[in-house]
């Protein structure tokens, strides 16, 4: 059997659309991105501008309602924009922390005027926001919030936010908005305590500092098309007394961790319809080892080294493989978190096999040596980093909701 999509009429004649619109519109002296933080600022504002085009054509939220200004398309013409982009080497948003977070979350309770007043700037591209519900004691325990939101006792509709939040955000070092989970009942019992914000990024008593992570991302992030649209720089975001107006909070006081869960819900079901991400370094890996001198006489002179080029080789068909099950949208809800966690795990077994087959080449963005621009020694550092977007038990417990046998 041929497990391949090919696209349907009705696809094809979009797809000629979308390739006419890139043609035109896809800036033509984009550079290859493998590691992020090796972006320079121009390439980088090359991509914040595409970023609008395909906001004001709707494509950056391609599924998202029309009357907001996404794209109002179902997850068999978001498949086309996605595959048409890839093989333009682009992601779908080309950066990181466009807005998708917390949209979703905005959709689900924010107030009309909410939706009206801040979906719009995300779906156009025009604002970049920062998720952070992390805090040093919440990070797997979500609901565990110290940074408080307290209604101010001289204005009352004012809320006054103090705190410290951890591995959050990404480039520029002050986005134009900050998604926030709060404590905002030091009384109320735990999951009722919490409140949503979402708030400008330039209040004052916000305070913004880089970490020196060796990490970018997760491997399934940077295993992919392009690594420009990987977060590559994480902060510590401190909250000193910061006045916060009543209009910034999202769904009802104490509605925090369901506002929280919506987000969620679309962050561990990654992949769930109109998404088929191709594995570019599994590819590249592949590759290499049929077509350069120095690895396959290394593999031939080691024949028990098969065994890893074998395993990265299903590992890698059988995520495609959930990829195109869940692409239709149709698919069983504990599809997204599967494949989440799929390809999380296989990228700490796909480092493991890649360097026993690579020995140190796997481990150099060096020039001289690197193989695949250096895209190995990315995947390297990426692949045991198991946290961004929720650890392992996160996904699990995702999976057993979805399966009606989790709370
Ligand atoms: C590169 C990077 C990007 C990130 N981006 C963001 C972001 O944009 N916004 C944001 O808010 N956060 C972000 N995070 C934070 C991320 O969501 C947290 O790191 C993650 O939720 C885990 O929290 P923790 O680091 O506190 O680990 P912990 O929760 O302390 O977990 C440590 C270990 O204990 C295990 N564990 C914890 N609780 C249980 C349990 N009940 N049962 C079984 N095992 C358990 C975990 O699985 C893990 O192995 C990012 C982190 C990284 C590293």
């Amino acid at each position: 059997m041929d497990f391949s999509l090919d696209y349907t009429e009705k696809q094809e004649s979009f797809a000629v659309e979308v390739r006419k619109w890139l043609d035109e519109n896809l800036p033509d002296d984009l550079i290859p991105i493998r590691d992020v933080c090796k972006m320079s600022g121009d390439q980088w504002l090359k991509r914040r501008e595409f970023t609008k085009k395909l906001g004001r054509k709707g494509w950056l939220y391609p599924g998202y309602p029309r009357e907001y200004g996404g794209g109002g398309l179902t997850p068999e013409y978001t498949y086309v924009l996605v595959e048409e982009l890839s093989a333009r080497e682009m992601a779908l948003p080309p950066l990181y922390d466009m807005g998708i977070l917390a949209s979703p979350a905005i959709l689900a309770f924010g107030t009309e005027e909410q939706k009206q007043r801040m979906l719009p700037p995300m779906f156009k591209g025009d604002v970049i926001t920062w998720q952070l519900f992390t805090e040093p004691e919440a990070g797997t325990d979500a609901a565990n919030q110290q940074t408080n939101a307290l209604r101010s006792s001289r204005e009352k509709d004012y809320f006054i936010i103090s705190g410290h939040k951890v591995f959050v955000g990404s480039f520029p070092s002050r986005p134009e908005q900050m998604y926030v989970l709060t404590r905002s009942d030091l009384d109320a019992p735990r999951h009722q305590n919490l409140s949503s914000f979402v708030i400008p990024g330039d209040l004052p008593g916000i305070k913004v500092l880089p970490l020196d992570l060796f990490t970018l991302s997760t491997f399934p992030a940077v295993s992919g098309v392009t690594g420009a649209n990987v977060e590559g720089v994480k902060h510590s975001v401190f909250f000193d007394d910061v006045k916060v107006h009543e209009s910034c909070l999202i769904g009802k006081e104490g509605q925090g961790w369901m506002v929280t869960n919506a987000t969620l819900e679309v962050e561990h079901g990654g992949g769930r319809g109109g998404v088929v991400r191709k594995n570019y370094m599994a590819e590249k890996f592949l590759e290499i080892c049929k077509t350069d001198p120095v690895i396959s006489r290394r593999l031939k002179n080691n024949p028990e080294l098969t065994d890893s080029v074998v395993e990265i080789y299903i590992g890698s068909q059988v995520e495609r493989l959930l990829n195109m099950r869940n692409a239709d949208g149709k698919g069983a809800a504990y599809g997204g978190p599967q494949l989440a966690l799929y390809s999380k795990m296989f990228g700490t077994r796909f480092v493991s096999h890649m360097a026993r087959v690579l020995g140190p080449y796997a481990y150099t963005q060096d020039e001289k040596y690197a193989l695949a621009e250096g895209i190995f020694e990315v995947g390297q550092r990426c692949g045991i980093c198991l946290a961004p977007g929720g650890t392992p038990e996160a996904y699990k417990i995702g999976i057993s909701r979805a399966l009606g046998i989790g709370r």
